[in-house]
């Protein structure tokens, strides 16, 4: 199952409405209150507070800093979870407050944003036949009208937890954890069961402690070689460089040897590994062909294999 439509609300569930408020009208006091009718607070009245809120540029709206931290995952669980997600929010008419959530909603999550008048309006998205909707929101109003809401289809609703909406029945709350699950698990959130949950937590946590450790050097010889996959970790990774590698062997043999002879490394010969390398590599940032029509990367690659591999030989000849 997956729902047709999800919508989140925007204030107090993906913006911090009451920070943005309060810092926008320079109050510095931290309000002993959570609630959404902070305004009492403030010593004003519902009348008072909706008018100032109408004086509010779409300056004051569209202000980026106040998406919340859970924003973005919860519209990647809402995408996972719905065929289509929509912010639905109160602009109470208001084109500066449409506008600005329209902004910001765009451009940080490339999602709609869909106006109401006021939050038991809500309602009027509810399913149509056949359909599942879902409404994330923080008022307890406007979940409860949304899910009474006479509709042919049905509307879930989930309260996003706040301070000031704790205490109905657990099966209400949207829980934040699982926001945290790995993609492919989130999907069948409504199935999951909260041992599940705290068990796909801890086998997340468990997963990342208990990444196997690569110790060449306390192996066995057997297991060592089993280790190197000579082809599955070399030629196949790598077909087209070795081959380039190859052809500078049979390139040198040319240059250096008797060509009519069957081919082998000269190894007193242009021994300079580490300034090739570097000369290679300076020339390659110029042209990316040498003058007799090799890649310069391709010379840098065997000139570092020819000192890797006398590297090691001289390393075995010590032990
Ligand atoms: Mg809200």
């Amino acid at each position: 199952m997956r729902y047709d439509r999800i919508y989140l609300d925007w204030d107090g569930v993906m913006w911090d409405f009451m920070q943005a408020y309060l810092d926008w009208h320079g109050i510095q006091e931290k309000l002993m209150t959570d609630r959404w009718d902070f305004y009492s607070d403030l010593g004003m009245t519902e009348e008072e507070f909706i008018s100032s809120l109408k004086r509010l540029p779409k300056e004051f709206w569209n202000q980026e800093k106040y998406i919340t931290d859970e924003a973005k995952a919860l519209v990647e669980w809402a995408r996972e979870n719905g065929d289509t997600v929509k912010v639905l929010t109160v602009t109470g008419g208001d084109n500066a407050c449409l506008s600005g959530k329209r902004d910001l909603a765009s451009r940080l999550f490339g999602l709609s944003v869909y106006g109401v008048k006021n939050g038991l309006n809500k309602k009027h998205y509810m399913a149509t036949a056949g359909k599942t909707n879902l409404l994330i929101d923080d008022s307890l109003e406007n979940i409860y009208a949304w899910e009474q809401s006479y509709a042919d289809g049905t509307n879930y609703g989930y309260i996003w937890p706040a301070e000031y909406n704790k205490g109905e029945e657990g099966r209400f709350y949207f829980d934040k954890s699982w926001l945290q699950l790995p993609a492919i698990k989130k999907k069948a959130h409504w199935a999951l069961t909260d041992s599940d949950r705290s068990a796909l937590l801890k086998e997340m946590a468990a997963e990342k402690e208990e990444k196997p450790v690569l110790d060449y050097d306390g192996m066995e010889e057997a297991k060592r070689r089993k280790m190197t996959p000579m082809f599955s970790g070399c030629l196949a990774y790598f077909p087209d460089a070795l081959a380039q590698v190859a052809q500078n062997s049979m390139v040198g043999h040319y240059q250096h040897n008797d060509p009519t002879e069957p081919m082998y490394w000269d190894r007193s010969k242009s021994a300079d590994e580490l300034d090739a390398i570097i000369r290679h590599l300076a020339d390659h940032s110029k042209d990316p062909y040498d003058a007799d029509g090799r890649l310069h990367l391709s010379k840098v690659a065997w000139r570092a294999l020819a000192m890797l591999q006398k590297f090691i030989e001289e390393e075995n000849s010590n032990e």
